[in-house]
């Protein structure tokens, strides 16, 4: 069982589909201003790279969700608060392993 309850899941649901968007729309805006002062959009685009991972992270967490992981973090297992996923409704750690993650990536 997940500690979110199924109006906090519906509401997270809601805010992946409106972040999917946007990260879509942005997506095309910018190659469609890419295609307007240069030949073919570069999907090397340090904002184009930040979109795709974007919209990877958004499908990651679908697929959490589907299979009931969603909001359950992917180093301990402990629930991640809803006001995180709240926050950042892409989340897969909790709080505390996610600084440990980041304080790893930099060494
Ligand atoms: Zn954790």
């Amino acid at each position: 069982m997940n500690h979110l309850n199924a109006q906090q899941l519906r509401y997270l649901q809601e805010l992946l589909d409106v972040q999917e968007t946007s990260t879509r729309i942005r997506a095309r805006l910018h190659i469609l201003e890419q295609a307007d002062d240069c030949d073919v959009a570069d999907v090397s685009d340090a904002r184009t790279v930040m979109e795709l991972h974007e919209l990877n992270e958004i499908e990651a967490a679908r697929q959490r969700m589907a299979e009931e992981q969603y909001g359950i973090c992917v180093d301990c297992g402990c629930p991640i608060d809803y006001a995180r996923l709240e926050a950042n409704v892409t989340a897969k750690r909790c709080l505390e392993c996610q600084n440990v993650y980041e304080e790893g990536d930099v060494a």
